[in-house]
């Protein structure tokens, strides 16, 4: 059987940079185990930018901050194996997987696990009502139209205000869809602030605190759904129903660590959240298995999953080593700021803190927490922007993810997304950060690829 010094279970930004970790720390042989055909995990369908500005300092889509952690990995001299599925973990840390070219089994001296999460799905959640076609979860969505081209609905409810959902309010209204509502239970939205702010006030999507949905209406295809307001103990209050007729409805109502391959080797999981158990050094309660990012707990930002990565694979380079063990970085990203954008307050989009910025009528700015805040909100006052990120149909039928190379006006955002729905990517291979349009708008912005497709 062939031995690696570690072996990673998942090529999400977590295992990415676990392998870029280990191989830093001394592994001579690391093998990144990845299900699907391409590395980068769940940042592949996230099309949208905000990513990276912590750990490369600039705002990039999910797909280009894939290929940078891929890069990284691979430049440390790290194997990886897309089309492996893991089936099997002992807690002697004998890897199993299902490849192209049949069965593998690898011994290896540690293992990091980084499986990511799932979402929760109706089930999880049992909305009474019929069964009809049309509902979703956020990510199956994303997944549909950001790498398949397939568009899931026209009007579209989302229950849940998490990040994906708010992402996907926007996604599907630049996509022409009409988001009806954005429904969550809560009195506070659960994404972050700056979500909430560029997502859906940005485009006027009504959002519903302290409602939930308590009846789902259609035979074969959805046809309506019944909003219903919330007591202090989370009850509907009977009377409060308002039904919405909609073809599509989005769930956006959690994540779950995935964790069935860390069971199989006996790792303790937590009972709650189904993350695995670690210590500070991201130790699992099996020696020398280790993990990182959404399968330990799910974490709002790739950044955080990035830096915890690196750690693990430190760690499990360490392991087989004898040498110490690091404590894993303070954990920040669930502490984000978090709320509803307050009326008068600009929520400054340039970074997840979402700032509320104030600009008074002689121009001074208050509550930026850097240059950038006050930037933004100065330019907001006058002329609002944003950087458009869409997709462009290639002629092999693939779908491209592209960002403009600057911000446009606000209120060309929806008018562009429209226009670039209709117009082919060039033919031939596609680099990322190649010019696929120059200054399609008039406006000194060109049109760039933002990853692979
Ligand atoms: C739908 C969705 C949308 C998100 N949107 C954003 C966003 O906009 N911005 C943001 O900052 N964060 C976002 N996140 C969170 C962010 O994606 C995560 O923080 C980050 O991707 C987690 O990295 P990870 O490596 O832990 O997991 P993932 O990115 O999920 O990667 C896990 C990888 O493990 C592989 N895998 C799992 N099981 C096996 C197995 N048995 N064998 C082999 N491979 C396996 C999977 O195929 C996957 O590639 C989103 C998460 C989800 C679920």
């Amino acid at each position: 059987m062939k031995q690696y010094d570690v072996v990673i279970i998942g090529g999400g930004p977590g295992g990415l940079a676990a392998a870029k970790g280990a191989k830093e720390n001394g592994a001579r042989s690391v093998l990144v185990l990845e299900r699907d055909s391409r590395a980068g995990g769940i940042l592949n369908q996230c099309i949208h930018d905000g990513f990276g500005l912590i750990r490369y300092g600039s705002m990039l889509t999910g797909p280009e901050y894939a290929l940078r952690a891929e890069k990284e990995a691979r430049e440390t001299g790290a194997e990886l194996l897309t089309e492996a599925m893991v089936t099997g973990l002992t807690p002697d840390r004998v890897v199993t997987a299902v490849t192209r070219q049949g069965l593998l089994q690898v011994k290896a001296g540690a293992v990091v696990l980084a499986t990511g999460c799932r979402e929760r799905t109706r089930g999880a959640i049992a909305i009474p009502g019929t069964r009809p076609a049309g509902i979703y979860t956020a990510g199956a969505a994303q997944n549909l139209m950001n790498t398949k081209n397939l568009m899931v609905g026209k009007r579209v409810v989302i229950l849940g205000s998490g990040d994906i959902g708010l992402i996907m309010a926007r996604r599907l209204t630049l996509e022409g869809a009409q988001v009806l509502a954005v429904i969550e239970a809560r009195e506070q939205p659960s994404g972050l602030e700056r979500n909430v702010s560029q997502c859906l006030y940005d485009f006027g999507i009504p959002l519903h605190l302290g409602h939930t949905i308590t009846n789902i209406q259609g035979r074969k295809r959805l046809e309506a759904v019944t909003m219903s307001r919330l007591d202090e103990n989370n009850r509907p209050i009977p009377g409060t129903e308002i039904v919405i007729p909609c073809d599509t409805l989005l769930l956006s109502v959690g994540l779950i660590p995935e964790n069935e391959i860390a069971a199989q080797a006996g790792a303790e999981l937590d009972p709650v959240t189904n993350g695995t158990v670690t210590d500070s050094f991201l130790h699992t309660s099996v020696p020398g298995i280790f993990a990182c990012g959404n399968s330990r707990k799910v974490l709002d930002l790739a950044d955080f999953v990035s830096l915890q990565g690196i750690t693990a694979g430190r760690n499990a380079a360490a392991f087989g080593q004898g040498l110490p063990l690091e404590p894993m970085p303070r954990e920040t990203s669930n502490a984000m700021a978090k709320g509803l954008p307050k009326p008068g307050t600009i929520t400054c989009i340039r970074c997840p803190k979402g700032c509320r910025v104030t600009v008074s009528p002689d121009g001074r700015v208050k509550g930026n927490g850097c240059p950038k805040g006050e930037e933004y909100a100065l330019q907001e006052v006058k002329a609002p922007q944003r950087v458009l990120t869409t997709t462009l149909l290639a002629p092999d039928g693939s779908l491209i993810p592209v960002k403009t190379s600057g911000p446009i006006p606000k209120d060309q955002v929806s008018v562009w997304a429209e226009k670039l729905r209709t117009i082919p990517a060039p033919a031939g291979p596609i680099r990322p950060g190649q010019i696929l349009l120059r200054d399609p708008f008039g406006m000194k912005v060109d049109l760039i690829a933002a990853g692979k497709h």
